[in-house]
């Protein structure tokens, strides 16, 4: 019935959508994404949180980004690094 989630991964995720189409990363595909994903979350504090299983985030909730631009950075920071080493070869999804 109620799960925990982490809201810093729910930001990232945000965030990694506005970036990647805007990003020159040579691979854009979900692997990539989730590479890139779990670098940036792996570097950021978790932020927990109770909710009910497929609710849907609040405006409220989304309100609480008091670090919205060290996300942004660390998603693109992650993005270099995942692009400097992909975890698969190109044309190999
Ligand atoms: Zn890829």
């Amino acid at each position: 019935m109620y799960e925990l989630r982490n809201f810093s991964e729910v930001l990232v995720k945000k965030a990694l959508e506005e970036y990647i189409p805007k990003s020159n990363i040579p691979c854009k595909c979900e692997r990539c994404q989730a590479d890139i994903m779990a670098f940036a979350l792996n570097r950021l504090p978790p932020r927990y949180y109770v909710s009910l299983k497929g609710e849907v985030i609040t405006g409220f909730e989304s309100q609480m980004v008091p670090d919205k631009a060290r996300i942004l950075a660390e998603v693109v920071s992650a993005a270099q690094i995942v692009s400097a080493c992909l975890s698969h070869s190109i044309g190999d999804e």
